[in-house]
Parts: structure tokens; C-alpha cells; sequence
């Protein structure tokens, strides 16, 4: 039976003021998963208001460093406690598979919020070089209230990434999840009201982009924007920030290049390569939606790494033995049909996939797709698809790679497979992208920034960075001298 959700404001459960409700819906199998309360543009003043207040006094306002690293510490532990439970909500809400959320997003997700619980007392301003007769030193202060708009894919990771840092600086949050998977991240408010995090620190207003996303992005109680989604809706994001000239980041979109070279250790390139793409269904940001593979190793590497590609179960997200789950929802599904279509259209040969599954019943699932034959220029290797299907390129040699590699628009991640150290070294320092990976792909650690180039956005999240992106510098002047000085001489 479907579950009734409420907005999450001022520390209350709350039905919206319009008394509307959305549906979410269980990819898995196409049926209603939960009732959400919708929020509007009052509904995101009154969270605003809420965040603004415990900015401003009370519990939180007057915490120290170290008690606020203490609450995020109880909050991971509580994660962890219910750390099964989470996943199986995501996994029902946005489809990703069980495995992929038990043992991949959900330990990570608790990782980085223990990073971040271990970082809110180490933040340190300077004293700066001054006369005798002076002391000129910085404060590290919050921001503020913080506005956070998220996107469907990894709803609780994502939801971390700025929950956790911008919590560790000191910060209020009132956060937006996408309507299409909103779920876990309320189950998230109920662990953080748990652990303690005193009232109206958190606020979540789960709503659609156009109504609840943009009355926030648009907010001037609104210290910061952060934002991850598409570069369409960043460039949105963006002008509705500037036009109340409040500072944001953005996580943007990618078409990000995996390079394998003759001289890579073919089958953990092939393991990796397909990792790389059907992990997440492929509606992964940083997916490595184009593979190119150098002329020489081309067909032995194809015909593993197809035969990797039919070998993928895809199945019901809830089962432990399914290696890939449904899209998230329909017109995702519908997305990638038409650049199936685009794909034959342009001259590129599908050599799996391409079509819907019915491995699982009445669920958006999609088989796991290669294209062969793509040339650089087609729009399946420059357009974002966002879902199982990759695009492979022929390269000769590695300035013809580091070429059509960054040559696109995006620049957020990159993969390069080589037993060479020179050449990995030198791809690395020429890739346009805001993480390069080497003999691997897909993977993130708490202490390694992340973050984009070009229209992949701007802002590095995770790291000790991302602890910049929460705060501002405050100088402070002292004057030592016995007596101020008296300008007019009077
Ligand atoms: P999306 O841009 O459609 O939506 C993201 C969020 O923005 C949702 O909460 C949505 O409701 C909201 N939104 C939509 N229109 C809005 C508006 N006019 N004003 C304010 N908010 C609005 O993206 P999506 O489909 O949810 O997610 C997929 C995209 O996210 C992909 O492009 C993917 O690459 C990107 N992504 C990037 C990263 C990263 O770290 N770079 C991570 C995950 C996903």
C-alpha cells in the first residue's frame, strides 16, 4: 500500500498549504509507491523562514563546533542502524538495485557524513602578516541558509553531499528532491530529527521543479543555491539566482570519455567499461557514456565486452541477484528510445539492446545497449542519454584520443585504462574534466573532491573543499595603537 508523506518544516510534519499531494512512483513495477505532500512557493517561504530562525538563534546557533560534529556522528550512526531499511526505500522508489544501494550508496553516503562530522572542528581562520600596531585576522563563518535542489538518481548520496558539509560549516538547509523519487530523503529527515538535530536545521519541501524548485532557486532569504541536475535546468537555476545575485554551485550533466589503450589489461577494462556505464542503469552523472576504444584492440575488446554486456541480468530492483534495475520512470525510458532512434538514424550500428525488457513485469526496464560505428560527431556521443546505452569510438593514438575526448561540451569525469605510467599521467594532466580515473571508473571517496568543468558545472563537492562552498571569510581588523588616530586633527 502506498505510504502518505508530509513536508518537513520547522522540526513538524506538515500537509502543504494547498493540501495537494503527488504521486511517487515504484519503478520497479509502474504502481503508486507513496502519497507526497507537494509544496509550493508558500510552503518553500515557510521552510526558508524555519531555516532562517534556527540560523539565527536557538539550539543550533549557539552550538559548538564540536556538539554539531557529535549530532552528525549520531546521525550516521542512525543511518547505519537503518541503513537495509533506507536502501530498500530507495531501491523502491527510484529503482536502483538492492545491491547498488545496500552495498555501494549506502555506506558511502554514511562515509561522507562521518567525514564531514569529523571535520566541524577543524576549521581554521588565519592570522594574517600585520604591523605592530595592528592585528588583522579572518573569521570562517556559515553562509546562512542554504537552498539544495537535488536530482532523482541517487536521491540520499546526493542529498549527503550537501547535507553534511553545509551542517559541518554551521549552516540551516531547506532541500527540494526531485518529484520523481522523493522518498528516501524524507525517510533521511526522520533519522537526522532523531539523532537530535534541533528544529528547522533541516527542512524538506518536496515539490515540482517548476513550482517548489523554482520558488527556491529564486528565494532571497536564500544565502546559496546548490544544485544537482541537468545543465538544463542549471542554466534556469542560474538565472533565477542572479537575478537576486546569490552565489551557487552547480553539478551538472557529462558525456564523460573512458579511454582504453592496446596496452590496458584488457579484461579489468571491459569489467570497468561496463561498470562504468550500467551501474545506476546508466543515469549516473559522471557515466562513461562514451568508450573509446584505440583501432588496434578494437575487436577483441568488442567481443568481450559484448558479450559482458548480454550477460547483465535485468530484473526486479528488490532481488539480490539483479545486476541491473528499471529506468525511473517512463519518460526516461521514452528518452532513450528516441536516441536508440537517433542513433540508427545517424549511421551507428546497435549491436545489443536498444529495447525495452520484460524481464521484470510492467517496470521501465531497458537491456543493456551498445552502439558500434559512432563517430565523435553523431548525437549519441554529444548528447547526455542518461541510461544504458554507450557509445563506442575507434581512436589511433593518444593525441587522437586526448582530442575527441574533450571534445564536448561536458568535462565532468574521465577514464583511462593503460599500463603505461607516462601515458596515464599525461592523459590525467590533458583531460578536461573535473575527476580522471585511472584503471578504474566510477568511484568516489569521501576525501576527493568532485565536481565539474565546462557545462558539467562549477564547485567541488566532498573533500575538505567542499567546506569552502558552505562558508565565507570574515576579516577582522584591530587597531593596537594607544590612541585612534585623529584624521581632522580637531
Ligand atoms: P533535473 O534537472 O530535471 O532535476 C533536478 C532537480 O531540479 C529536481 O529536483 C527538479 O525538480 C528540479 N527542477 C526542475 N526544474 C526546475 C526549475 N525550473 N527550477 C528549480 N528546480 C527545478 O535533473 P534530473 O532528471 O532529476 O537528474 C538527471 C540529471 O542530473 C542528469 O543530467 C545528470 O547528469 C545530473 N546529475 C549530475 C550529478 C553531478 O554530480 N554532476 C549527479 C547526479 C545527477
Amino acid at each position: 500500500m502506498a505510504k502518505n508523506y508530509q513536508l518537513f518544516i520547522g522540526g513538524n510534519w506538515e500537509d502543504s498549504v494547498s493540501g495537494k499531494t503527488f504521486e511517487s512512483i515504484n519503478p520497479g513495477t509502474g504502481e503508486v509507491n507513496a502519497l507526497v505532500a507537494e509544496a509550493n512557493a508558500e510552503d518553500v517561504d515557510r521552510a526558508v523562514r524555519a531555516a532562517r530562525k534556527a540560523f539565527e538563534s536557538g539550539p543550533w546557533a549557539e552550538m559548538s563546533p564540536t556538539d554539531r560534529g557529535r549530532l552528525l556522528y549520531k546521525a550516521a550512526e542512525k543511518m547505519r542502524e537503518k541503513s537495509d531499511f533506507l536502501a530498500e526505500v530507495e531501491s523502491t522508489d527510484n529503482g536502483l538495485p538492492i545491491n547498488e544501494t545496500k552495498f555501494i550508496a549506502m555506506p558511502s553516503t554514511i562515509d561522507v557524513l562521518e567525514f564531514y562530522a569529523g571535520l566541524t572542528n577543524k576549521v581554521q581562520g588565519e592570522t594574517l602578516a600585520s604591523p605592530a600596531n595592528r592585528l588583522n585576522y579572518t573569521l570562517r563563518e556559515p553562509l546562512g541558509v542554504i537552498g539544495a535542489i537535488v536530482p532523482w538518481n541517487f536521491p540520499l548520496m546526493v542529498a549527503i553531499w550537501k547535507l553534511a558539509p553545509a551542517l559541518a560549516a554551521g549552516n540551516t538547509i531547506v532541500m527540494k528532491p526531485s518529484e520523481i523519487a522523493p522518498v528516501s530523503i524524507l525517510e533521511l529527515a526522520r533519522v537526522f530529527q532523531e539523532a537530535g538535530i534541533p528544529d528547522g536545521v533541516i527542512n524538506i519541501v518536496p515539490g515540482y521543479g517548476a513550482i517548489a524548485g523554482s520558488a527556491l532557486a529564486s528565494h532571497p532569504g536564500i544565502d546559496k543555491i546548490v544544485f544537482t541536475g541537468s545543465t538544463a535546468t542549471g542554466r534556469l537555476i542560474m538565472q533565477a539566482a542572479g537575478h537576486n545575485l546569490k552565489p551557487l554551485s552547480l553539478e551538472l550533466g557529462g558525456k564523460s570519455p573512458n579511454i582504453v589503450f592496446e596496452d590496458a589489461q584488457l579484461e579489468d577494462a571491459v569489467n570497468m567499461a561496463a561498470f562504468g556505464i550500467y551501474f545506476g542503469q546508466g543515469q549516473v552523472c559522471a557515466a562513461g557514456s562514451r568508450l573509446f576504444v584505440q583501432e588496434s584492440v578494437y575487436d577483441k575488446f568488442m567481443d568481450m565486452f559484448l558479450r559482458k554486456a548480454k550477460s547483465i541480468r535485468v530484473g526486479n530492483p528488490l532481488e539480490s541477484t539483479t545486476q541491473m534495475g528499471p529506468q525511473v520512470s517512463e519518460g526516461q525510458l521514452q528518452r532513450i528510445e528516441q536516441y536508440i532512434t537517433i542513433g540508427l538514424e545517424g549511421g551507428a550500428k546497435l549491436l545489443t539492446g536498444g529495447e525495452r525488457s520484460k524481464a521484470a513485469g510492467n517496470g521501465y526496464y531497458f537491456t543493456p545497449t551498445i552502439f558500434g560505428n559512432v563517430t565523435n560527431e553523431m548525437r549519441i556521443a554529444r548528447e547526455e542519454i542518461f541510461g544504458p546505452v554507450v557509445s563506442v569510438i575507434r581512436f589511433k593514438d593518444e593525441n587522437d584520443a586526448l582530442f575527441k575526448a574533450n571534445d564536448t561540451i561536458y568535462g565532468l569525469a574521465a577514464g583511462v585504462w593503460t599500463n603505461d605510467i607516462k601515458r596515464a599521467h599525461r592523459m590525467a594532466r590533458g583531460l578536461k574534466a573535473g575527476t580522471v580515473w585511472i584503471n578504474t571508473y566510477n568511484f568516489l571517496d569521501s576525501a576527493a573532491p568532485f565536481g565539474g568543468t565546462k557545462q558539467s558545472g562549477f564547485g567541488r563537492e566532498l573533500g575538505i573543499q567542499a567546506m569552502d562552498m558552505f562558508m565565507q571569510t570574515k576579516h577582522v581588523w584591530v587597531d593596537l595603537n594607544s590612541q585612534a588616530l585623529n584624521w581632522y586633527g580637531n
